[in-house]
């Protein structure tokens, strides 16, 4: 087409302009989703493998848009971790797990997502060790899930302060586990109860055997380390028995339940055990 080299980077430049203006307006309405009360929690249950029974849930931030409706995390973190929104939004999400978490039946537990900007920025575990205090939520409770990339910036300063965690008596779980970039003598220094193995593997565990035997690896090399594994992801009756064979500890996924509203576990908070 005539011009069309010329035509086509036009559009792809308007396509840039919009994509900057468009990234823009939504750092300045994160700024103020919690104050507005656009920030929600959906809850996904995590199961033991062997017998079913759920031992926790991850809490995954919902962001309602007033005029956008539904903003996915994927979307949104990334631009609230460039302008540094996500340290109070992150504090938000902390306080408002812990809260919720204090009045279920007590062994189970509650993971957070943490960025690695709220880690290496200001005093975490001062944040964390007020938030337990306001909460009374017992620390063993609390999960803080962090991703690979954390670990290989600032290296001293992240143990140090992932240590400060531990001694709160908070568990650490490792987050997309074998999607980053750390080694894996990373998960030797660091002091990591728990690791979870990434969707991707789950989702490609049953096409071939060398999917099969990457995930077996993944399992044999975390039971060396002694650390129990979550699967992610799992969304079908193959995959889970599976893992469940592989002894992988605990299942996350669609299979188990949807990340949904705290009232669709009714009976978790107003039901049955004292908390
Ligand atoms: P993640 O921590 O790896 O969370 C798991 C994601 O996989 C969630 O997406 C969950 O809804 C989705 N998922 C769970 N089970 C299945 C399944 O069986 N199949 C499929 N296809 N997906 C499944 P979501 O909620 O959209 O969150 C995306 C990412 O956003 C999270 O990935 C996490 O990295 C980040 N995120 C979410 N909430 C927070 C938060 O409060 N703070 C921070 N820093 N990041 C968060
Ligand atoms: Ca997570
Ligand atoms: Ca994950
Ligand atoms: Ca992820």
């Amino acid at each position: 087409a005539k011009e069309g080299g010329r035509a086509g980077f036009a559009f792809f430049h308007a396509g840039m302009d919009e994509e900057v203006r468009q990234r823009h307006a939504l750092e300045r309405d994160l700024r103020e989703a919690v104050a507005k009360g656009e920030m929600s929690l959906a809850w996904q249950p995590q199961a033991d493998s062997a017998t079913g029974r759920v031992r926790g849930f991850e809490a995954l931030l919902r962001w309602q848009h007033p005029e956008r409706g539904p903003v996915s995390p994927a979307v949104f973190i990334p631009i609230a971790e460039a302008s540094g929104a996500i340290l109070p939004i992150g504090a938000w999400v902390l306080r408002t797990a812990a809260a919720e978490a204090a009045g279920w039946p007590n062994p189970l537990r509650v993971a957070v997502n943490v960025s690695a900007l709220q880690i290496q920025q200001g005093d975490f575990p001062g944040t964390v060790e007020r938030i337990l205090a306001e909460t009374s939520l017992d620390p063993a409770r609390l999960e803080v899930e962090v991703t690979e990339s954390l670990l290989i910036t600032d290296t001293e300063r992240t143990l140090r302060t992932l240590n400060a965690l531990k001694s709160l008596g908070v568990q650490l779980s490792l987050d997309d586990f074998g999607t980053g970039y750390s080694s894996l003598s990373m998960l030797r220094n660091f002091p990591f109860d728990r690791i979870k193995m990434d969707r991707s593997f789950i989702s490609s565990l049953t096409d071939s055997d060398n999917s099969a035997a990457l995930v077996h690896g993944i399992l044999g090399l975390s039971r060396g380390l002694g650390l129990p594994v979550v699967a992610e992801g799992v969304e079908t009756e193959a995959q889970f028995r599976v893992l469940q064979a592989a002894q992988c500890a605990e299942i996350q996924g669609y299979l188990i339940g949807r990340p949904q509203p705290i009232g669709s576990f009714g009976n978790l908070t107003h039901g049955g055990s004292a908390t």
